[in-house]
Order: structure tokens, then C-alpha cells, then sequence
């Protein structure tokens, strides 16, 4: 019936005769199609770019009706796997697929103990999946179910790195003429093993024989980096630097202090998390913005530094957080506190779970920057749909869910361990150990 012969019918009908009407009207517009059940759990594993991603896919007894999520943690990625399939495949299975902060929260309570990075990363997989089966069932993107845009893309930063100076300066050059207004800049130390960039040549006189990283030596040559790029690439450009945790609170209290004449749109993870405390001193010692987060994966680490106004940026990643639903949870009160949301969008997220970064870049007002990737051919070829980079910005998929679909064909020519040599080969897909001259670990 069109809308006005509706609207003249209701006028018609008695009074007591409408209200039956309206009321089946709006029980048929809500109810949809009919709640589906899950059918089936199943992991994609696949390697594309040489990187472990783990990808849930979750299928409904509806025809043709599944979903995607990330639960990538390259590190631990066989241990992922395993969780989904050994232990959330069975507690899912039967169960309604369109009720998702029900599920997250029977799921995160299933194990008893919790917040550990695999069951997070597990539980994420199947959420982001949840929230691409809502937003198929419902015909639109998923951050039209979150309300909407705030603005028509995300911002984003790209990495600039080089063993010398000058390199990263030319490579910054390169990237803001690809239309980059935010450039996070990392240099090598010689002959150690730096973060974000190749230390190259150079002899370091040390007591061992695993990569060596002095936080002297680092932070030393930082300074001199960021002093160069703000004179070399002028006022305009924001300027971002990612310390990795590297070094002991007071030089990171030290650090931050040193950049304020910088002008940094952000300084990231001055501090590891187990120093957490620390935030305080430097708040209350310069204003140089703070970005931190991307190992966090329990309420009780981002709950206090949201809450105190400690940091500037919140900086988590979403499927070691548990996936979509707690995230858009941590954005809502980081807007209330005046924080930013700058969500980890490293190669070791899958294009799905970049999506759900992006989604809600676009949906949140509190929003930040994006930390964005550049996806090879071999990842487009897994994953159809990727999310779209143009002049420094990443737009979402505008098909429904997330808009992306995953060529399982394509994903098996890529096993993990592809790609992989050496240490990481042996290490099955994880990290080795870096040293100080001395001998004594550090955090990586
Ligand atoms: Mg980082």
C-alpha cells in the first residue's frame, strides 16, 4: 500500500481499529527478517603479506546470510585458532546471531579468566563477525548502526623511516606529497635494533650476541630527528613519534619534556604498561600530547588514564581490546573525558579489522587520527572490499557489514609461515629478543 493511501486508510478506520494496525505496522518494521542462528564457526588463517592474520568467519542458517571479524594476533596467531575453534566454536554453535553485547558478554565470562590477548583476539573475531551479519541483515554499513558519520573520512598518519636522517626526511617529502598532513617519523641507531626503522651499519661493543638497543643512544638521536624534520618540513606538518616503550620511566618523563618545543601532534607510549603510573609525572610537567594503548587489553589499563585526563589519545588495539563492541564502549567514555580516539592500525590487522578502525573513525565526534597502511596486492587479492586511501585519508566501504568479502581460495595459497625466515621462521610467527649492551632484556 503506498504511504498516503496507508495514511488515508488509517484516517478512515475508527479510532479503536487503528491502533491494532499501527501496531502490527511497527512490529513488522522491527522485527525484519527472522533472528538467525549461527550455524558454524570457522578460522581463516592466512599470511598475504608474509604477517599471521586471523580472520572468523561466522556462518547463519539463513542462505547466504555470514559475517567477518578480525582476532588477529600475529604473535600468538596458532593459539587464536585454537581458542575460536576448540572453544567459542562449540559455545556458539545454536546460538542467536543478532544479540552481540549478550554474546561478547557470555563469551568474555565462558573462560572465567580473562582479558589474556588470545581470548580477547578470539572474542574479537567473532564480535566484528556479529556486527557484519547486523549490518548485512540491515542492508547498510556498520556505522550507520552506530548512528552515522561525524565527518566524511579519517585522517590518517604515515610512517617515514630511514636509517639516517636525511632519509626519513626525504621519505616524509614523498609521503606528504601523496597528501599526508601527519607524518610519524622513526630513525635507526647504528648497528642496534631500533624500532620503527633499521639501525644499518655500525659496530656496538656489547656482552652478547642478540640485537642490541641502548635507550641513550635512542633517545639522542630522536631528538636530533625531530629537531631536523620540524626545520626541514616546516610549521604546517604534524610531526609524530612512537617511543615503543623502550625506555625507563624517569627518560621518558625526560623525553616528553625535551619534545614540547617540537610541537608533536602526539608522542606514543612513552611509558610500557606496566608503568602506567608514571602518566602523572609527566602531565604534570609538559603539555606535549601523550598517544597511548596498543597493548592494552583490560579495562583496569584504560580506565584510569581516560578517567584522569592522563593522556591525550587512546590508542588500543581494537581485537586485543575484545573487538568492536568494547571498543565504541571506551570511545564514548574517552569523548566524555575530553580524549581522542587514534585506534592501532598496524600490517598486522587484517582489512576487516581496518574497517572496523575506520568505522569507528567515521562514527565517533571524539575521533583523532588514524594510523593507516598501505594494503600489497597479494591482501586485495584475499580480501575484496579493502578500505580506500586517497590524499591521507581512509574511507569506509559503503556495502553493507563491513563491505569485504574474503577469496578463501585465494587466502589458502598463503599459509602461515609464508614469507617467513629466520628467527621468526623458528619462532613460528613470533618475536625474538633484543638486549642491552650488558646483556639485560628490554621490553620490545
Ligand atoms: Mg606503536
Amino acid at each position: 500500500m503506498k504511504r498516503r493511501s496507508l495514511l488515508g486508510a488509517l484516517a478512515a478506520a475508527p479510532l479503536a481499529a487503528r491502533e491494532p494496525q499501527a501496531q502490527q505496522t511497527a512490529a513488522r518494521a522491527a522485527r525484519g527478517v527472522p533472528a538467525p542462528r549461527i550455524r558454524d564457526v570457522q578460522v581463516i588463517a592466512t599470511a598475504p603479506q608474509g604477517l599471521r592474520l586471523t580472520v572468523v568467519k561466522i556462518v547463519t542458517d539463513q542462505d547466504g546470510l555470514y559475517g567477518y571479524g578480525c582476532g588477529t594476533y600475529t604473535q600468538r596467531a596458532e593459539l587464536v585458532v585454537a581458542a575460536v575453534e576448540r572453544y567459542l566454536r562449540p559455545f556458539l554453535i545454536g546460538k542467536p546471531a543478532d544479540r552481540i553485547d549478550d554474546l561478547w558478554q557470555a563469551m568474555y565470562n565462558s573462560s572465567y579468566w580473562r582479558n589474556g590477548p588470545v581470548l580477547n583476539n578470539a572474542i574479537s573475531g567473532v564480535d566484528q563477525a556479529l556486527w557484519d551479519i547486523k549490518g548485512r541483515m540491515a542492508g547498510m554499513p556498520v556505522y550507520q548502526l552506530l548512528g552515522g558519520k561525524c565527518r566524511e573520512a579519517a585522517d590518517c598518519y604515515a610512517h617515514a623511516s630511514g636509517r639516517e636522517i636525511a632519509e626519513v626526511i626525504d621519505n616524509a617529502r614523498k609521503l606528504m606529497a601523496q597528501g599526508f598532513r601527519h607524518i610519524r617519523v622513526q630513525v635507526g641507531v647504528p648497528g642496534q635494533a631500533g624500532y620503527g626503522a633499521g639501525g644499518g651499519a655500525g659496530q656496538v661493543e656489547k656482552l652478547h650476541d642478540a640485537p642490541v638497543f641502548e635507550p641513550e643512544d635512542y633517545l639522542r638521536r630522536a631528538l636530533k630527528l625531530l629537531e631536523t624534520a620540524r626545520k626541514e618540513l616546516g610549521e604546517a606538518v604534524e610531526l609524530l613519534h612512537d617511543v615503543h616503550e623502550r625506555v625507563s620511566p624517569i627518560q621518558a618523563v625526560r623525553f616528553c619534556k625535551e619534545c614540547e618545543r617540537f610541537r608533536l601532534f602526539f608522542l606514543e607510549d612513552p611509558l610500557s604498561p606496566e608503568d602506567i603510573e608514571w602518566f602523572r609525572i609527566i602531565r604534570q610537567q609538559c603539555s606535549t600530547p601523550i598517544a597511548m594503548g596498543e597493548l592494552f587489553n583490560s579495562p583496569h589499563e584504560w580506565t584510569p588514564l581516560i578517567r584522569d585526563r592522563l593522556i591525550d589519545f587512546i590508542r588500543i588495539h581494537v581485537s586485543q581490546a575484545g573487538g568492536l563492541t568494547p571498543c565504541r564502549k571506551i570511545a564514548a567514555m574517552a569523548e566524555l573525558m575530553g580524549v581522542k580516539t587514534a585506534w592501532h592500525g598496524p600490517g598486522d590487522v587484517s582489512p576487516v579489522g581496518h574497517m572496523a578502525n575506520i568505522t569507528l573513525d567515521v562514527a565517533c565526534h571524539n575521533f583523532g587520527i588514524q594510523e593507516s597502511v598501505f594494503f600489497p596486492d597479494a591482501v586485495r587479492e584475499v580480501f575484496e572490499g579493502c578500505p580506500v586511501l586517497k590524499n591521507g585519508y581512509f574511507y569506509v566501504n559503503e556495502s553493507p557489514g563491513w563491505g569485504i568479502e574474503v577469496n578463501e581460495a585465494a587466502a589458502k595459497k598463503y599459509p602461515y609461515g609464508y614469507g617467513e625466515k629466520g628467527e621468526r621462521q623458528r619462532l613460528n610467527g613470533g618475536w625474538g629478543e633484543v638486549r642491552r649492551r650488558d646483556g639485560t632484556i628490554i621490553k620490545q
